[in-house]
């Protein structure tokens, strides 16, 4: 497909750079002709005035398209030079042309290549998500359907098998509905037009809605949240802020140990607001590191070493809050030890 579209832009670019061409031969053509004619004209002149006087034929010159000159006919004009000169600016025009289009041809198809790769990469992700998504959106459906066929086959199936079936049906929709929150979350904050509203907010009371709301997840693993965040005014979009600490704290919750702790940091100065969770969990190989914040990536350690069910989104989803905070986020870890997860904000200037 990026072919064909790569070679239609290079036609594109040839037939505006052929019709540049023409036009510019045509009129150097005609300038080159009108000087020659004259420089001709003016010598004839000259010797008629010397040789002939008044009595002169005129000669009509072949002078081009624009232009029409008469000169007199004589022995010393010799029309066979002003021809012979005529043809061989042509055929230089001719030859000039033909090489900048060769060279025009291949800067034409480099370029195209260069113009469309970005499109085509784009394209390409595009793609890669969508048969990502499906297939996340797939598998549940699958275990769903399974199931409810297998239980349909059975006809004397039990009150307390049908509802266990229900419970894992529910299970099943459960997972499908939080990736689509995800999915609507990720493309909410990844399109380039939206405009965050800010507002001037606590960042103490940030972390801690965040921290109230978490509280029961770590609680079941007996996780101990500890906050040291400033209580410092902020100007942010509370809303997105919330949601990037509630990732950041759902993973280091579910990436570590039964019975660890986690400390939340949260300090601003004049330039930056400095958010970080610190986990004693896992942690992340390094070769993974570069691809975590990639959408549908999971690192294996996460899927053999922790029973946690993810679509490898939510740091995605992380990373374009960051970035429409015009920030950035970054990550230290050591396998075995645990992660830190820093985010730095610019402060905002109003
Ligand atoms: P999910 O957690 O749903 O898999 P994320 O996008 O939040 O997706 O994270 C991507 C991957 O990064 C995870 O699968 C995990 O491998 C790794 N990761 C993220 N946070 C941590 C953490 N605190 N400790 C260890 N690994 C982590």
């Amino acid at each position: 497909m990026f072919r064909k579209a790569r070679i239609k832009l290079t036609l594109w670019y040839l037939l505006i750079i052929t019709l540049i061409c023409v036009l510019f031969s045509v009129v150097a053509y005609q300038g080159l002709i009108f000087e020659l004619s004259r420089s001709l004209r003016r010598q004839a002149l000259r010797t008629v005035q010397d040789r002939i006087g008044e009595n002169a034929q005129p000669y009509d010159f072949p002078g081009g398209f624009f232009f029409h000159l008469q000169l007199p006919r004589l022995e010393t004009l010799d029309a066979k030079i002003f021809e012979e000169a005529r043809k061989r600016v042509l055929l230089q025009l001719l030859f000039a042309n033909a090489g900048i289009l060769i060279i025009s041809g291949f800067a034409a198809y480099f370029l195209s290549g260069k113009t469309l790769k970005p499109i085509e990469e784009m394209v390409l992700e595009q793609k890669r998500f969508v048969a990502d998504a499906s297939h996340e959106i797939r598998t549940p459906l699958t275990a769903m359907k399974t199931e409810i066929e297998v239980a349909l086959k059975d006809k004397k199936i039990a009150f307390k098998q049908t509802r266990n079936l229900l419970n894992s049906n529910l299970e099943e929709v459960n997972k499908i509905q939080s990736l689509t929150d995800y999915l609507l979350t990720l493309s909410k904050y990844e399109n380039a037009d939206i405009k965050l509203a800010t507002e001037t907010v606590s960042l103490q009371e940030i972390v801690n809605k965040v921290v109230a709301k978490i509280k029961s997840m770590a609680d079941a693993k007996k996780i101990s949240l500890i906050t040291e965040v400033k209580n410092i005014k902020i100007q942010v979009n509370s809303i997105s802020l919330i949601e990037l600490i509630t990732i950041l704290l759902d993973n280091a919750i579910k990436y570590s140990p039964k019975g660890s702790s986690i400390i939340v940091k949260g300090k601003s100065d004049h330039t930056m607001i400095t958010i970080s969770v610190a986990d004693f969990g896992i942690g992340i190989d390094k070769k993974d590191i570069p691809y975590i914040f990639n959408r549908f990536y999971r690192a294996d350690s996460s899927r053999s070493k922790t029973n946690t069910h993810g679509y490898g989104l939510g740091l995605s989803i992380a990373k374009s809050i960051v970035e429409l905070h015009k920030g950035k986020i970054y990550v230290e870890s050591e396998v075995g030890k645990g992660s830190i997860f820093t985010v730095e904000l610019p402060v905002q200037q109003f």
